[in-house]
C-alpha cells in the first residue's frame, strides 16, 4: 500500500518545526515508522531538515539499507532510528538532535529532570548513553547497528536518552508527541541550566509527573502542533485522535 500523502507531509513539517524551534540545526533528524513494512522507518536524505520536502524521505530497512535510494545519500547516523524501533513495539516516531541547550547535561553528572509541569513527558531517571564505554575512542557518531543497538539499550522503555558530547534521542508514539517533548526537553535544560545558577533546584516529583501525563490529552499535542505550524509556515493538518493516523 502507497505511503499516505498526509504521512508525508506530517514528516516534513516535524522537520519544519523542529528547525524552527531551534531543535535541530544544519544536522538532527527525525522518522516515522512505516504503517505496514514491519521495524522499516521513513526518514530525509541528509539533508538539513528546514530544507526537507516531500521528495528527500526515504524508506529504510530495520539494518538501515536504504529501499530505493534513487541517487540519494542517507543520513550516516539512520541506524539510531532502526535499532529503536526494532526494540520499542510501542514507538512510532525517533528525533535525533543535537540541541545546544541538552548537551550540558550529557557531559556533567548534573541529572537533567522534569522542572515544570509542560516538560514532565520527558521523565525522570534520563540516562546518558557514552559511545566510549563499549567502543572506545570513536567520533562518537552512531554510523552502525551495533553501536544504535547500544543506544536503544540505555534508552530501554524511557522516552529519552543523552548521548555523552553529542545529544540526544527522542522517542515516542507519534510524531506530534516526539516533536513536543524535544521542544520541551529543550525548553526544560535552559530552565535548568537557569535555575542551577540561583541554588538548590525543586524538581517535579514522580506523583506529579505521572498526575500531570494523567491528564494530558491528545488535545496538548494538538494546541501546540497548531502553533509550531503556524511558526513554521506549514498547514495545520488536524488529526483523527485513534487509528494510524493518529499514531503518525
Ligand atoms: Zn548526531
Amino acid at each position: 500500500m502507497p505511503i499516505s500523502p498526509q504521512l508525508i507531509e506530517e514528516l516534513v513539517t516535524a522537520n519544519r518545526i523542529l528547525a524552527r524551534e531551534g531543535v535541530v540545526d544544519s544536522f538532527g533528524h527525525v522518522s516515522v515508522r512505516h504503517p505496514d513494512r514491519r521495524g522499516h522507518y521513513l526518514l530525509s536524505r541528509a539533508r538539513a531538515p528546514e530544507c526537507i520536502e516531500a521528495a528527500d524521505l526515504m524508506e529504510f530497512a530495520p539494518d538501515g539499507a536504504p529501499v530505493d535510494a534513487a541517487g540519494r545519500t542517507p543520513y550516516a547516523e539512520r541506524f539510531i532510528h532502526g535499532a529503536v524501533y526494532g526494540a520499542r513495539p510501542d514507538v512510532h516516531a525517533v528525533v535525533h538532535n543535537h540541541s545546544p541547550s541538552v548537551i550540558p547535561f550529557s557531559i556533567t553528572r548534573a541529572a537533567l529532570a522534569p522542572v515544570m509541569h509542560m516538560c514532565a513527558g520527558i521523565g525522570r531517571g534520563i540516562p546518558t548513553w557514552d559511545s566510549r564505554t563499549r567502543f572506545g575512542d570513536t567520533n562518537l557518531l552512531v554510523t552502525n547497528m551495533e553501536t544504535a543497538r547500544d543506544l536503544a539499550a540505555a534508552l530501554g522503555d524511557r522516552p529519552v536518552a543523552l548521548m555523552r558530547g553529542h545529544g540526544c534521542v527522542v522517542a515516542g508514539g507519534s510524531l506530534r508527541e516526539v516533536v513536543f517533548n524535544s521542544i520541551y526537553l529543550q525548553l526544560n535544560a535552559e530552565l535548568q541550566l537557569k535555575a542551577m545558577a540561583l541554588g538548590e533546584i525543586t524538581f517535579l516529583s514522580e506523583g506529579e509527573i505521572a498526575a500531570v501525563m494523567r491528564t494530558r490529552s491528545s488535545f496538548t499535542f494538538e494546541r501546540a502542533w497548531e502553533f509550531w505550524c503556524r511558526r513554521a509556515g506549514r498547514t495545520y493538518d488536524v488529526r483523527p485522535m485513534e487509528g494510524p493516523l493518529a499514531r503518525s
